[in-house]
């Protein structure tokens, strides 16, 4: 087994990782920025380096800072987490070379996963369903690209092969728009990513987001999880998760689970991982693959009863695969609510003291949250301050369960978002389930124009 392990990462995750690190008798390293001081998992650990002042860029995305504090600790593997260093490659592969375990896949499959033209490619290439598009990067050649698009017909999507979190996207709706669309998009990717590839898709106009968990050993064994629907977005960003995902079939989640097994034990992934799809009219199409753990992998822990941060920590320690994927089992509902230091009907941000907190409990609830009475949110980072989780025996259940707990959880001093998901667990469609990515968008707008007296 691992010794002693750093975490690279702050917050809610950084406790996650350090419950399931002492679960398995593992020493922890908590490094932080001088104004995280303060963070409950900090207090918690074994051992503890401050590694640089608030700007992430001189903390908690300093490479080199990082491992000399793996170095002077004497630990043995870093765990990223997720945001942060968790997909960069380029740390990754200096983690390794300087003596430490990366838990994670190997800097190779981060590396490919992270140009989704590549990713893309390896993934068609394993038999897994994409979204038709070009198939590779666009050229100059203008009647060429209008023949793409043509034949995957409008509206199609512009994409950039280095986007990432929702930017570097561009909808095509006619011939006349497309050239432009693609020399914006590629000179924006330019000066985003530092990489002006671009690609198209088809543009889905109603799908749904469905992703299916992995966990591979990176020596032959591989297993999927089942999925999650997160398609209550806003901004591109997750609000609500949930699994199963409403309305999909035994048959459906075995079928397009065993397509990522076969591509994970194809492309020699190791660690745990996310296929990330867009479903529309019963097809999924790949768009990306996480190749971390993810903020909502609790509803997976829950309706399967794995915990994914200590099989993380098991197949870096080099153990194999012990699931097969007869053991997985789908038990029950699951939904997981972020909850965020932000104005919920505004959304800004919303950092500073909390005075009071009461988390809320009872059966089929679990708080994954750093926070408590008298800690101050800093103004630097994300402003998710944690996430509720409940399972029931149902969806019913589940949502019923979520109601009551949102009820109970006091956050006092702050503004937090916990109305907003109120409101969500209330509304008619997020009841009945399967809703698109677009819908919690739409609604907002609704109710907004209602409370300005346009409704
Ligand atoms: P990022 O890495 O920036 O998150 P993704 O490829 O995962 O980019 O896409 C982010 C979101 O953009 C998707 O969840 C979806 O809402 C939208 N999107 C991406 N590709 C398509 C597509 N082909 N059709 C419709 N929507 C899309």
């Amino acid at each position: 087994m691992l010794e002693k392990v750093v975490i690279a990462n702050r917050g809610e995750i950084a406790l996650r990782i350090l419950r399931a690190c002492h679960a398995l008798g593992i020493k922890t390293v908590a490094v932080h920025s001088t104004v995280d001081r303060n963070l409950k998992h900090v207090a918690m650990a074994d051992e503890s380096v401050c590694i640089g002042p608030p700007p992430s860029a001189h903390s908690y995305l300093d490479i080199p800072a990082i491992i000399a504090a793996a170095e002077v600790t004497d630990a043995q593997a870093i765990h990223p987490g997720y945001g942060f260093l968790s997909e960069n490659a380029d740390f990754a592969e200096r983690v390794e070379k300087s003596g430490f375990i990366f838990i994670g896949p190997t800097a190779d499959v981060i590396r490919m996963m992270g140009d989704k033209v590549e990713a893309i490619r390896a993934m068609k290439a394993a038999g897994v369903p994409c979204v038709p598009g070009s198939g590779g990067p666009l050229g100059e050649d203008g009647d060429e690209n209008h023949r793409i698009a043509r034949e995957i017909g409008y509206p199609v999507i512009i994409k950039a092969a280095g986007g990432g979190g929702g930017r570097g996207m561009r909808v095509v709706h006619t011939d006349a728009a497309l050239l432009n669309a693609i020399v914006t998009t590629q000179s924006e990717a330019k000066a985003a990513f530092g990489n002006g590839q671009v690609y198209m898709e088809k543009f889905l106009e109603n799908p749904r987001h469905i992703e299916i968990q992995v966990l591979a050993d990176g020596q032959g064994q591989a297993v999927h999880l089942g999925e999650r629907d997160c398609s209550m977005q806003r901004r591109h960003q997750k609000v609500v998760e949930e699994a199963p995902a409403p309305g999909i079939t035994d048959a459906q989640r075995e079928q397009i689970g065993r397509v990522c097994v076969e591509a994970c034990l194809r492309i020699g992934y190791r660690g745990a991982g996310t296929f990330e799809f867009l479903y529309e009219d019963g097809a999924f199409y790949f768009i990306e693959m996480n190749t971390r753990i993810q903020v909502e992998h609790p509803v997976t822990e829950w309706v399967t009863g794995i915990d994914l941060v200590r099989e993380q920590l098991l197949i870096a320690a080099g153990h194999k695969l012990s699931i097969r994927q007869s053991d997985v089992v789908i038990r029950g509902h699951a939904i997981e609510c972020r909850v965020n230091a932000e104005d919920p009907d505004t959304f800004m941000p919303c950092p500073g003291l909390i005075n009071h907190f009461h988390a809320p409990g009872g059966p089929g609830v679990r708080v994954d949250s750093h926070i408590y009475e008298g800690y101050r949110v800093p103004p630097n980072y994300d402003s998710m301050i944690g996430k509720l989780i409940v399972h029931g025996a149902d969806r019913t259940q589940a949502i019923a369960r979520m109601r009551v707990a949102l009820g109970e959880m006091i956050v006092d001093g702050i503004k937090t978002n916990v109305p907003l998901q109120q409101r969500i667990m209330a509304d008619r469609g997020f009841q009945l389930g399967g809703m698109n990515i677009h819908y919690l968008e739409k609604r907002l707008k609704e109710q907004h124009e209602k409370a300005i007296g346009l409704g």
